[in-house]
Parts: C-alpha cells; sequence; structure tokens
C-alpha cells in the first residue's frame, strides 16, 4: 500500500522533481526505510505555482455552494477509505493505530462543517450616511495559497487548511512536512478522484528551505498559510514580508495545565496524562507545564508517577533528531539541577522512542520551562495560589492553550479572564479542540488568525464591501 516513492502532484499528474532528487522517509516506530520522497526544488515549486495560477480563476467561477458540494464528495470519499488513510498515517508517523483513526475522523469531520460553509459563508449589511446608498459584504477568493504544514497530525493538518482553501475558491500548493509526505499527497490525489479539477490542490514534497522557501518567496502566491515552529514561521513570515503577503501562522506552545487545590486530582491525572503524553507529546496543544497548589502537590505527584508507571509507551517521535534533541535537553535540565522523576532516557533499539518524562525542582526560567521540546515531556511547578499559577502560565514566550482544574466556577472564569492563551479548557485537557472552535494563539503561537471555525474563512477569503448607490428617479 505504501509507495516506493511519493512524488509531487502538480496539475492533476504525479511528477518527481525536476532534477531527479529523492529523499529517504524512514518509519519512525523502528528506523526502517519506508519510502522515497520528492526532493523539490525551485523549479517544481514554480511549476505547481503556475498550475494552481491556471486552475484557480475556473474554480474561484464556482459558485461556493458548488464548492462546498465538492468538498462534501471529497469527505465522504475520505470517509470510505478512512481505513486506508489512518494506515498511512500510522505507517508515516509511528503512533498507535487507534490514534491515526481518530485524526482521520477529525479531518473528516472539518471536511463536512466546511462543506456546510457553502450554504452558510454569512456576510454583512451596514448602514449609510447617504441616502439610497446600500453596504454589503462578498466573501472574495484570495487567489493562490501556500499551505505549509507539520508532520505531527498530518491528515488533520492537511484538512484545516486543504478543504477551507477548497471552499473559498482558491488554488494551493501544500507543502507536507519531509517527515510526513505520505497523507498529503494521498489526500490531494483523492481530491483529483471525487471530480477536484486538476490544479487546484497541488503537493509539492520535499525540505523547508529547498520547497517551501520558493513557495513563499513566489509573488503570485497570495496566501501564505503556515502550521509548525515558532523558528521556522518567522524565517516564513520575514519572507512573506518582504512583498507584503498575506500571512497566517500558527505556531508552538509551551501549555500550562494547573491544578488548584479544590480539583478533583485523579481526573486531573487522566488529562495530565493525555495533554502531556499522548501522540508522544507532539502536539502544539500539548501541556508541558504542570502548575500545581503547594496543597495537593505532593498527592498529585504521587498519583501522576504511578500513572505513569501504568502508561502505555506513548509511541516512537518523529525522527532520530527529533529524539536527540529531547534527549538532550533533558539532560541538560538535569545538569541545571532539575530532578527526573521519570523517563529521560530512549526506550528500545530500534525507532525513536522516548519514555514519558516527568521533571521537578525546575527553575520557571530554565531553557526547557521556556522552549516547546515537541515530545512526551512534562515539568511540575509547584505554586502558593491562583495569582502564581497565572502569572507562571503567563510566563511563557507562548499563548496557545491552557487549562485549569478547579470546582470553582469563579476561580475558572478569573484563570479564562487573566491568562494569555487562544484557548482555555476547565476541567479537561489542554487539547480537544473541534471543527468548528476557532483554534489559534496569541504571543509566539502565531499571528492572531483562527484556523478552523468560521474564523477560518477569514483566512482564505477576504472580505469586499460593496457599496450598491440607487437613483429613485430611475427607479
Ligand atoms: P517545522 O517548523 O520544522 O516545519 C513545518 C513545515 O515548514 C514543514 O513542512 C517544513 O518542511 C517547512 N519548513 C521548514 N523550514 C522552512 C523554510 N525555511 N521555509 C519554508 N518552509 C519551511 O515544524 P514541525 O517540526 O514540522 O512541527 C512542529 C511544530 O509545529 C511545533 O512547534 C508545533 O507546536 C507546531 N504546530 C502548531 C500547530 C498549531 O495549530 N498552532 C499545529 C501543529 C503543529
Amino acid at each position: 500500500m505504501i509507495p516506493d516513492a511519493v512524488p509531487n502532484l502538480v496539475a492533476g499528474e504525479d511528477r518527481p522533481a525536476a532534477d531527479g532528487r529523492w529523499l529517504e522517509k524512514t518509519r519512525p516506530a523502528d528506523g526502517a526505510a519506508i519510502c522515497r520522497l520528492a526532493r523539490s526544488g525551485a523549479a517544481d515549486a514554480h511549476a505547481a505555482v503556475a498550475a494552481a495560477c491556471r486552475a484557480q480563476p475556473g474554480w474561484a467561477a464556482r459558485t461556493p455552494v458548488e464548492r462546498g458540494d465538492m468538498v462534501r464528495v471529497i469527505t465522504e470519499l475520505l470517509r470510505e477509505r478512512r481505513e486506508e488513510a489512518s494506515e498511512l498515517v500510522a505507517a508515516e508517523t509511528g503512533k498507535p493505530l487507534a490514534l491515526a483513526r481518530g485524526e482521520t475522523g477529525a479531518a473528516i469531520e472539518m471536511g463536512f462543517f466546511m462543506a456546510g460553509e457553502g450554504r452558510r459563508s454569512y456576510g454583512r449589511t451596514t448602514t449609510a450616511s447617504m441616502p439610497h446608498r446600500t453596504v454589503f459584504t462578498l466573501r472574495r477568493p484570495v487567489g493562490v495559497a501556500a499551505l505549509l504544514i507539520s508532520f505531527n497530525t498530518p491528515l488533520p493538518n492537511v484538512a484545516w487548511k486543504a478543504f477551507p482553501s477548497i471552499l473559498c475558491g482558491n488554488a494551493s500548493v501544500l507543502k507536507p512536512s519531509e517527515h510526513a509526505p505520505l497523507s498529503g499527497w494521498w489526500l490531494a490525489r483523492l481530491c483529483l478522484e471525487a471530480g477536484l479539477p486538476p490544479g487546484v490542490l497541488n503537493v509539492v514534497q520535499g525540505l523547508g528551505p529547498e520547497a517551501g522557501t520558493p513557495l513563499v518567496e513566489d509573488p503570485r502566491v497570495d496566501l501564505v498559510s503556515f502550521t509548525g515552529s515558532a523558528g521556522t514561521g518567522r524565517v516564513v513570515a520575514e519572507a512573506a514580508a518582504r512583498r507584503l503577503a498575506k500571512t497566517c501562522l500558527e505556531l508552538g506552545g509551551k501549555n500550562a495545565l494547573v491544578v488548584c487545590d479544590d480539583a478533583d486530582l485523579d481526573r486531573a491525572v487522566e488529562w495530565i496524562l493525555a495533554s502531556a503524553f499522548s501522540n508522544a507529546g507532539q502536539r502544539c496543544a500539548s501541556a508541558s507545564r504542570i502548575v500545581v497548589f503547594d496543597a495537593v502537590y505532593d498527592a498529585l505527584r504521587t498519583r501522576l508517577l504511578a500513572a505513569v508507571d501504568a502508561l502505555e509507551p506513548p509511541g516512537p517521535v518523529i525522527s532520530e533528531a527529533s529524539m536527540e534533541r529531547i534527549l538532550a535537553a533533558v539532560a541538560h535540565a538535569r545538569e541545571e539541577g532539575a530532578v527526573v522523576l521519570r523517563g529521560g532516557e530512549r526506550t528500545g533499539e530500534r525507532g525513536w522512542h522516548v519514555a514519558p518524562t516527568l521533571i521537578e525542582e525546575i527553575a520557571p526560567d530554565a531553557q526547557l520551562s521556556c522552549e516547546e521540546l515537541f515530545g512526551p515531556v512534562a515539568a511540575l511547578y509547584r505554586v502558593a495560589g491562583l495569582g502564581a499559577a497565572v502569572e507562571l502560565v503567563n510566563a511563557s514566550p507562548y499563548g496557545l492553550t491552557a487549562a485549569i482544574h478547579t470546582a470553582s466556577v469563579h476561580r475558572a472564569m478569573r484563570f479564562a479572564e487573566q491568562v494569555a492563551a487562544g484557548v482555555v479548557v476547565v476541567n479537561a485537557g489542554t487539547h480537544g479542540s473541534e471543527p468548528h472552535m476557532g483554534f489559534g494563539g496569541v504571543k509566539q503561537s502565531g499571528t492572531g488568525w483562527k484556523e478552523a471555525g468560521v474564523e477560518a474563512l477569514d483566512v482564505y477569503s477576504q472580505t469586499q464591501y460593496v457599496n450598491l448607490v440607487v437613483d429613485p428617479a430611475l427607479a
């Protein structure tokens, strides 16, 4: 089922890189080579943009209802083939099949939500000072979009960008992560099979600086929509800013989960495990800082350690480089005096497995407290009460999500009002957004756009104000 080679998809055709180069893709679960992917360069990126430019006007000429119907047909096909999709995702990321199935389900739900927007993407009407002047808005396509994504949940990552982009009348070039080339290409081919015109969704594989940068710099690309790390986001934003392109960045997090002294501790432990270790901690919304009230710190710590000891292995991280980076960060924290309660080491001989890692006695301004690791690593912090917890939560360059566990609605609401985060959760985990809920962060977590929800339409379309002035004498 996994092809030997994953090519680009340009104007509906599979194409190797123009200069014939390939990269090797390994399976994170055991480190074995599973396929090659096209190592694209500027010529490939430019060819894909050219194909998108040719396809876009025809696609934009379809009504939003027709475009929504197309998204529905694609999604129905994805639902039929969901097992195949999930198996590809499990193979390329190493995550358990059950998790991959859940993600395929999330991509399907996003498809159905966006399909419905074809009949619902409402505009506004407003008043005017001039008589006989009617003012209203139209949603217009942005044009050609470059969609650059992370490896972590590859199918939803494509769905969150490609479905609203298709719905809004754009043509896109998708640049999947070099670590997860299969599912994006597979989904783009599925779109063709469902009847999406060739060129409306193209795929360029390869490394970011070689295949992604030419897309970001191409003056024919009207929208740059990027999901990845803050470091890469900065590079992408600088390149896009030089030509003033519309740019949406969805970046990392150093998300905190706060446990108050009135929390249900068993429930808190359950959500800490899910937030910190599921998908091997490779979620933008993972909880990597567990902030606990002094009064329940020891009790929570005891329960948490027992639960970590009973945890199923969380699956591998995506690459050897990622594993080495995470282990080096934990070793560095240990050298600085942090106590590693559990984990901090590789497990197994093959593949890129990191043991679920819990740390304590670490300073809030230590490197590991501030930098996103994107692995199964969480640190415990002890605080006196809500004020200190909020201060600690906000002492981060990131502001994506934050959670609080408390029985008090007063505390919960105060927390929501005071934390700098795009999403706040009370009595659950730091992740778990749904297709109809806008998602995005503040500070270094993004540029303020929200993806998913009706907010996504603002990213993938532009609002035009139309002023209609009539002359009653001609009526
Ligand atoms: P990354 O920044 O390394 O790569 C993201 C994408 O950018 C990849 O496709 C990569 O090839 C490409 N890229 C790399 N350098 C580039 C360049 N110079 N020009 C253009 N493109 C370039 O991130 P990653 O390791 O794939 O993903 C992990 C990061 O993504 C984490 O920080 C995580 O928090 C974040 N993330 C955020 C969200 C969100 O919605 N906020 C969702 C998922 C992941």
